[in-house]
């Protein structure tokens, strides 16, 4: 049998293209998953932040278009877990304030909600943030939301499953070798015949693309992750503090999730540290404490770090890297929020039914790039 495609990763983008494969009318097509479960990877452990507050043109419609695979796997699925509608407050000390304000002229210019608040309107709001300095700004943007990636992958698996996906989890593709007219995919000791792949395996997508003698732009560094405890509750919406960079998100009655813990340097997928560090976790929790009294009396109540995977300009890699091998990654930290749409638009350019972005996959250069933070509010739009 030959599959008329062949997805490998079962993430937020590979489970959004197969969802677009299938709704295609594609009769054969096959996800490939290492783990024994869906988004058990990166997409398992991100914050989940859903924002507008994107710094290229493309990834503001990327956004729009992902937060309409969010709402759709909501009402599918009716899993309540999916999307959470917190808003976000982004704060800022004087020097990046104007920043702040152009950025929400900027927003509400596309018609999105945006709104500037001194320090009066963020006490009034959220007293909790007690430790402010008076002179802070505050971006209100009410409308982004707060998903579980792992849930909405879950839930659009299940639809493309529906609709005729075929699934292997629990099994790792072990070597790509392409042909002139199909791609052998190697897969426990078998050779499955595909007629196109997609690579769709995240921080592994170099290592694997590797074992088609193929180089892609693509250096994984990783990302920390701390759950706090309130035993009394909280109410906050999703926070990002500027000058520290930490962000927090809301996850349940009692739990918060902080983070900041982004190291700028390579890590091999297969073997980095997956628990926080303890310089993330004092630093996690210094930072915290300086935005609000109530954090001293949090505790810890777990942390995490997974990779993201770092291009030389901090844009994607998708499209064709041979023939009939395609790919989509290079997600700089910010995947959750354009994965659906990323991974859409890699299906249908693999399927010949959209044009190839300008987003080479072989683009140079390979290795020899400074790793970047990806989620920045500075840079053009
Ligand atoms: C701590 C942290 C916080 C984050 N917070 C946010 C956030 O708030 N907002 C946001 O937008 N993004 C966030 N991100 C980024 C986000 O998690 C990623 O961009 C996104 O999950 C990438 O999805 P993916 O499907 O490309 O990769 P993954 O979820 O990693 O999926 C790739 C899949 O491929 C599989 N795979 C790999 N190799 C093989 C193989 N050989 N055979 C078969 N299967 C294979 C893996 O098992 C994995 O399941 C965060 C990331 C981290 C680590």
């Amino acid at each position: 049998m030959k599959y008329e495609l062949i997805i490998i990763g079962g993430g937020v983008w590979g489970c959004s293209a197969a969802l677009t494969a299938v709704r295609a009318g594609l009769k054969s097509v096959l996800l490939i998953e290492a783990n024994p479960g869906i988004a058990q990877e990166s997409s398992a452990k991100a914050g989940g932040i859903v924002t507008d507050l994107v710094w290229h043109q493309d990834d503001v419609r990327w956004v729009r278009r992902s937060r309409q695979f969010y709402e759709e796997a909501l009402a599918l699925s009716g899993d309540a877990s999916i999307l959470q509608r917190y808003g976000m407050l982004t704060l800022a000390e004087p020097d990046r304030a104007p920043l702040l304000k152009m950025r929400a002229e900027n927003l509400a210019s596309q018609g999105i909600q945006a709104e500037i608040w001194d320090y009066r309107r963020i006490q009034d709001t959220y007293p909790e943030l007690d430790r402010l300095a008076s002179d802070v700004t505050g971006l209100w943007t009410p409308e982004d939301f707060h998903v579980n990636p792992t849930a909405y992958s879950q839930a659009v698996f299940q639809e493309a499953r529906r609709q005729g996906l075929g699934a292997r989890l629990g099994d790792r593709v072990e070597r790509l070798e392409p042909q002139d007219d199909h791609v052998i995919v190697h897969v426990s000791s078998e050779r499955l015949m595909a007629e196109r792949v997609l690579v769709t395996a995240g921080t592994w997508s170099r290592k694997l693309l590797n074992t088609a003698g193929i180089n892609i732009p693509l250096r994984p560094y990783r990302v920390q992750l701390s759950s706090l405890d309130f035993a009394g509750g909280y109410h906050l919406p999703m926070v990002w503090e500027l000058s520290s960079d930490v962000y927090l998100v809301p996850d349940g009655p009692h739990n918060l999730l902080a983070g900041d813990g982004t190291r700028l340097a390579e890590f091999d997928p297969d073997n980095y540290q997956t628990t926080g560090d303890e310089e993330f976790l004092a630093n996690i929790a210094d930072q915290t404490v300086q935005l609000m009294s109530l954090a001293e009396t949090a505790g810890l109540r777990s942390s995490w770090a997974g990779l993201c995977g770092g291009t030389p300009d901090r844009r994607p890699l998708l499209g064709r890297v041979q023939d009939r091998l395609f790919v989509a990654a290079g997600d700089q930290g910010f995947g959750v929020m354009r994965g659906p749409a990323l991974g859409e638009l890699a299906c249908q350019v693999a399927l010949g039914q959209a044009q190839a972005p300008a987003l080479n996959p072989l683009r140079e250069p390979y290795s020899d790039f400074p790793i970047r933070p990806g989620f920045t509010l500075e840079d053009e739009l």
